[in-house]
């Protein structure tokens, strides 16, 4: 295995969240009724024109200088043809020899999807095209159906160059763009709701050598795990294959994810086959400098630089705004939730150790988060006030996540109020050094560790609700007296 390089080159197609679909007016929305959001239009019906969705244009754009690309001044839409029952008209709208974006390129570092350390580096971006989702159909019993709702959907087609060398940096460079699509509020990249779809192009070669092997294509791979899964599988695949004597073949092949294995869909097919011509409906999409200079005006936020400001404004650590900052819609709630808190660096060590915990524990995400932010700034809040201790506060959290309560309430209904009253702590130190003699005796023989015992105690007895550091002067003082 050793002396053979993998070669992985990514086309992903990522939906473009917009009110309305790409060439008509009907919405593009997920999850209707089959085929109620239709019109002639998407349908393909004789006659009718397309209009070109001007915010698709937009977020094409965005999502092109938010990955480095140059944005062509003139591009154009092709017809790609071909017959699938989901393809109304028989051919696609897409963009064939003039992209409205080229040579972009994404940043991946850290550690990998099996926990490796990646190379520093960036992969390149070859182009990102505009074209029109197809419809999907299904299969029930032994019968199919065909729902048209997502035809005429915008997508963007992303192609990266053949620059990632293992299954893990395929993961880093997918996690990588879903993040970008994410921050420039391109697409929320869900991929149970479709929205976005990846093939992956492997090849492998030996060490050293300059030219590339027969690339295989894996298509239609609907979550990264299955991406990596598939990447790992033809790796190893073609490189059995070559070292038994056998040659690799150019083919489209599918996967399966239950048996982890992919399998022959067909052989190649060549561009020519789709008789590409210039869509004879459409008008160029042309922009002069102004508009460019425009749209990288009003650029949204990188997640770099999100990052950098995390550390400048909240005070955090590098690593802590980096995991804050991993998934745009976490970045969000910290800052809804950091802008209500007394001390936002808390709110990210809350929403760091216990918030992320318990939302992988429940199978939850931020969007279904039943704490809300300003309840997690409330309970940071109620912490750095002093009217409970941290450790009644994470009971607080889990009893707030589990029901969606505020926390002031569950602190008032529960009496969880922290005693930081010096007469009622001073009887519960009382109590402790009563009952634990022998600790006692420890302690006064130079045991220091033992305190920590005894503030233990003491705060047991007061269940839980005693201020600690209270506890702990008070008992000083009572031992060394
Ligand atoms: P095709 O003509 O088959 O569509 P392209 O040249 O358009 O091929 O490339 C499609 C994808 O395959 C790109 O992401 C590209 O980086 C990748 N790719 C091209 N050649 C190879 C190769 N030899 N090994 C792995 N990936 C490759
Ligand atoms: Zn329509
Ligand atoms: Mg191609």
């Amino acid at each position: 295995m050793a002396q053979y390089e993998a070669v992985i080159g990514i086309e992903a197609h990522v939906q473009i969240r917009t009110a309305s679909k790409m060439f008509c007016s009907c919405p593009n929305r997920f999850g209707a009724e089959p085929n109620t959001l239709t019109c002639p239009v998407c349908m393909g019906m004789p006659g009718v024109l397309p209009t070109l969705n001007r915010e698709a244009v937009r977020k094409a754009v965005t999502a092109g200088l938010m990955c480095g690309c140059e944005i062509a001044r003139r591009s154009k839409f092709d017809r790609k043809n071909y017959f699938y029952p989901d393809l109304v008209k028989d051919y696609q709208i897409t963009q064939y020899d003039q992209p409205i974006c080229r040579n972009g390129k994404i940043h991946i570092c850290g550690t990998g999807f099996s926990g490796e350390p990646l190379p520093d580096k960036y992969i390149g971006m070859t182009r990102i095209h505009m074209e029109e989702d197809p419809g999907k159909s299904f299969h029930f019993g032994n019968c199919s159906g065909l729902d048209y709702n997502r035809s005429g959907v915008p997508l963007l087609e992303i192609v990266s160059e053949p620059d990632m060398r293992s299954a893990d940096e395929a993961y880093a460079y997918l996690t990588a763009l879903k993040q970008i699509m994410q921050y420039a509020d391109v697409s929320d990249c869900d991929m149970e709701k479709g929205q976005m779809r990846c093939d992956v192009n492997v090849s492998v070669r030996l060490r050293g050598s300059d030219a590339f092997g027969t690339k295989v294509e894996v298509k239609n791979l609907n979550s990264f795990r299955a991406a990596h899964r598939a990447v790992a599988y033809e790796i190893r695949r073609q490189i059995v294959l070559l070292e038994s004597g056998g040659t690799v073949t150019q083919d489209t092949r599918g996967w399966n994810d239950d048996s982890g294995e992919s399998y022959v869909m067909r052989t190649k097919e060549n561009a020519n086959d789709y008789r590409y011509f210039p869509e004879p409906d459409l008008l160029p999409v042309v922009f002069t400098e102004a508009d460019i200079e425009e749209f990288r005006r009003n650029l949204p936020e990188v997640p770099e630089a999100r990052r950098e400001r995390f550390v400048r404004q909240y005070g955090l650590t590098p690593y802590d705004a980096q995991i804050l900052t991993q998934d745009k819609a976490h970045a969000d709630y910290f800052e809804k939730a950091a802008a209500k808190s007394q001390v936002p660096k808390l709110a990210a060590n809350w929403f760091i150790t216990d918030l992320l915990r318990l939302l992988s524990e429940s199978g939850k995400t931020i969007g279904d988060c039943p704490v809300t932010p300003e309840n997690l700034a409330a309970l940071v809040n109620l912490v750095h006030g002093a009217t409970i201790n941290g450790k009644t506060a994470k009971t607080v959290f889990d009893e707030m996540f589990a029901t969606g309560r505020d926390p002031a309430g569950i602190v008032k209904e529960k009496g969880l109020v922290q005693v930081t009253d010096e007469s009622a702590v001073l009887t519960f130190v009382e109590q402790a050094i009563a009952a634990n003699p022998a600790q006692v005796e420890q302690f006064r023989a130079g045991k220091e560790a033992v305190l920590q015992y005894l503030v233990g105690q003491t705060m047991r007895l007061s269940r839980g609700k005693a201020n600690p550091q209270l506890v702990m002067k008070l008992l000083r003082e009572q031992l060394t007296k």
